[in-house]
């Protein structure tokens, strides 16, 4: 990987402050998407060691609750500082486990410090409430504490941003937390547990754990010590892990999976809506959950739009980023790959036809072609559910109260994209789509200042922003009588 710094790849956990290994000893291969080699290992820790975790996250939550919000943010602001003084290494670490391009995973290592630098400033400004009151003897006031020991369990998707979203705003409110990344994707999580024990986070205030999901899941939703469950990852393990937290009604926040209509219509800058699609949609390989999975058009710049979309994707270089300079890395693994396949086929089969790409590429592995197809119907497989790939299947529409119809047509409620000129659209658009983000005229919408979150089945709570901390707080009212 040539890191400048070898002591950020780590493959111990980091368990109330100290670096360890499974107490069976047993290791998972972490295994680099574009060449399928593997890269080190990481410890198979199981349900005893994650109850350590959460004992030392316990331990440790008195102390760090009863600094105040300036000594904690001071924490997080040198955190935040080694963070990008190490963002060349850090990234190098991403791509090698994760596959994105280098350039995609520098922009993510600063997107996840962002988190930590925002959170540790809005810790300061937790504010409470004085109410007037409904008795004259009696004073209302309300205050806001750290909801206390927290978990969190995160996806492969951002290695980095993932965690720092959540660990951000719960160290900055006063909370612990005990980390799962994903199997796929440890190191990166491993290091930032390496840069927060530099900066001087306290013992047990931040532990990563890795190992088998529903091991360590189970420990972390059943265990009563854990008071919130922070997840982002699929629909399916966000209702099963609501389930398990059902029985000691942890507080719950579920980023989860989405479907985000793409829309284009007769107005739009054209040259924009392409640029935008291409974001939108081809940001790590499609594998995220804001990503455009359906693009609808209106049939005046149907085929212009197609032509030059389509003359965009050509031009993406696919590769192995940690040799070549690529915009397009590997899928994650195999069923990721499978998934992509099985998407084209059922589109070719019902009527679909490709316009770009649609094979897998000649490099092998779990390279895929960036796949264009045009006249995609709302029967096809991938009207409904998310590929999570470099598949970009065009709609083509007639009116405005068509595509709202057909946008707001799933289970899925996160992010959606319009592109037009015309301000009463806007604002009937905006107002009609039932997604929890809505970007107009851009494809890119995630910032550390706004907030991020779903709708409907793609998940509840707030990332980022004044409302990512409030998911971190209890709210406690004070009746003082007797004045
Ligand atoms: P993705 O498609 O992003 O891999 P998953 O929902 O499968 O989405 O995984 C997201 C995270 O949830 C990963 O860290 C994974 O290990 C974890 N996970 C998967 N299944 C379970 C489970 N049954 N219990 C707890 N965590 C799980």
């Amino acid at each position: 990987m040539g890191l400048k710094d070898g002591r950020l790849f780590r493959e111990q956990c980091y368990v109330g402050g100290a670096w360890s290994d499974a107490d069976s000893g047993a290791k998972i291969d972490v295994v680099n998407p574009a060449t399928g080699q593997a890269i080190g290992t990481v410890p198979k820790l199981g349900a005893g060691e994650t109850r350590r975790a959460i004992e030392a996250a316990k331990d440790a939550l008195p102390g760090w609750r009863k600094k105040t919000a300036k000594e904690r943010a001071a924490v997080l602001r040198k955190w935040f500082d080694l963070i990008m003084e190490n963002q060349e290494d850090l990234a190098r670490l991403m791509t090698a486990e994760q596959g994105k391009p280098l350039a995609e995973s520098r922009g993510e290592i600063a997107y996840a410090a962002s988190f930590i630098e925002w959170f540790g400033e809005e810790g300061k400004r937790v504010y409470g409430d004085t109410i007037p009151s409904h008795r004259g003897d009696a004073r209302i006031v309300v205050i806001k504490e750290p909801v206390g020991v927290t978990a969190a369990i995160t996806p492969w998707n951002f290695p980095s941003a993932m965690i720092t979203r959540k660990a951000g705003p719960a160290l900055a409110a006063g909370c612990t937390m005990v980390v799962k990344p994903a199997t796929q994707t440890p190191y990166s999580a491993l290091a930032l547990a390496e840069l927060a024990e530099r900066a001087g986070v306290p013992k047990g205030v931040l532990s990563i754990i890795t190992g088998p999901a529903s091991e360590i899941g189970g420990e972390l939703t059943a265990n009563p010590v854990v008071r919130k469950l922070t997840f982002t990852g699929s629909t399916d393990v966000g209702k099963k892990l609501m389930a398990q937290c059902s029985d000691t009604l942890k507080k719950l926040t579920m980023e989860l999976g989405g479907n985000a209509p793409f829309i284009v219509f007769d107005d739009a800058d054209l040259d924009s809506a392409v640029e935008g699609a291409i974001q939108c949609k081809f940001r790590n390989m499609g594998q995220t959950c804001v990503c455009a999975n359906r693009i609808y058009v209106q049939s005046g710049v149907y085929d212009a739009f197609v032509e030059k979309f389509s003359a965009a994707v050509a031009k993406l270089r696919v590769g192995d980023a940690l040799k070549n300079e690529v915009d397009q890395g590997p899928l994650i693994d195999q069923s990721g790959y499978d998934k992509v396949r099985e998407h084209i086929d059922d589109a070719l089969s019902k009527g679909g036809s490709i316009v770009q790409g649609g094979k897998p590429h000649e490099l092998g592995g779990l390279f895929y072609q960036p796949t264009v197809i045009r006249d995609v119907t709302q029967e096809m497989k991938v009207a409904k559910e998310e590929t999570f790939g470099p598949l970009a299947p065009v709609f083509r529409f007639e009116t405005e109260e068509e595509v709202l119809a057909k946008a707001n047509d799933t289970e899925f409620g996160l992010a959606s994209y319009y592109f037009t000129r015309d301000i009463g659209r806007i604002w009937r658009m905006s107002e009609g789509l039932e997604y929890g983000i809505v970007g107009i005229n851009t494809g890119l919408i995630s910032s550390e200042v706004a907030p991020f979150g779903g709708m409907k089945e793609s998940g509840f709570g707030r990332e980022g922003s004044k409302y990512g901390i409030e998911d971190y707080v209890e709210v406690k009212y004070l009746l003082m009588a007797g004045i």
